[in-house]
């Protein structure tokens, strides 16, 4: 049995095309420490979706590989490859339901668990303030929160599955600058615990990145620390 234990990350000489249209992506080459913090920032339409589509194996790439702790993506079975990521999405999807049920989705977890998560991700305090706490309802897509609070939720939906590499595609509508820094936070205290790749629309929100990855015309033009860059 394959075992994923530290959430590695290696991309190498990855192309895709969507459908039979040009490629999209020409040969990206990326490896992610575990526990490492990576940022990937690029103009609209650079890739960086189509990127981190082919690392959640929604799409495959035509050629080159994509490897977990040194194993294909393809060689893992669904259930441990759905139990070692995490993702955050752009838009997160809320439930019609309290902010309890949003962080466990349907699993058993138990309220420790789902506190600790919402503690990792710093969505605990905020959801203390709402009416009934971790029992208040979020309304129909979250529609009582702001972006940036779904975002939060969203966090602590994907720690709560306890993954070794979490995927985030940073919200590109507005988001308040407070809750902004709580994100930023959030994700620089996890890191070492979890490998985490961020798609960020702004910069600041991955100040603290071990590596910030530039993604142009679906090449990778230059990577460094945010003070390098
Ligand atoms: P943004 O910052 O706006 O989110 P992005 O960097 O995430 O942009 P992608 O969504 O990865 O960019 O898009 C890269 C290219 O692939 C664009 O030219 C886009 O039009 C194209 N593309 C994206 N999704 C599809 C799709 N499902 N089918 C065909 N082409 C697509
Ligand atoms: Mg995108």
């Amino acid at each position: 049995n394959i075992e994923i234990s530290s959430g590695a990350l290696s991309v190498e000489q990855v192309v895709f095309a969507y459908d039979s249209g040009k490629p999209v992506l020409h040969g990206i080459d990326l490896q992610v420490p575990a526990g490492a913090f990576y940022g990937i920032v690029g103009h609209t339409g650079s890739g960086k979706s189509t990127l981190l589509s082919l690392l959640l194996r929604f799409y495959s790439a035509q050629s080159g590989c994509v490897q977990i702790d040194g194993h294909d993506l393809a060689s893992l079975g669904d259930m441990q490859f759905r139990a070692s990521v995490g993702l955050v999405p752009q838009e997160p999807f809320l439930l019609a339901a309290s902010a309890r049920e949003n962080i466990a989705m349907g699993r058993e977890l138990s309220e420790e668990a789902i506190v600790a998560a919402a503690k990792a991700a710093h969505a605990h305090d905020f959801i203390l303030q709402l009416e009934h706490g971790y029992l208040t309802p979020l309304g129909e897509g979250g529609a009582k929160l702001s972006t940036g609070q779904k975002q939060l939720i969203a966090i602590a939906r994907a720690l709560a599955g306890q993954p070794k590499i979490l995927f985030l595609d940073e919200a590109t509508s507005h988001i308040d600058s407070e809750t902004e820094q709580i994100v930023q936070q959030a994700l620089t205290e996890l890191r070492g615990k979890v490998t985490i790749v961020a798609i960020a629309h702004r910069l600041s929100t991955i100040r603290d990145a071990d590596q910030i990855v530039v993604l142009n015309h679906g090449r990778l033009a230059e990577s460094g620390s945010h003070a390098e860059l």
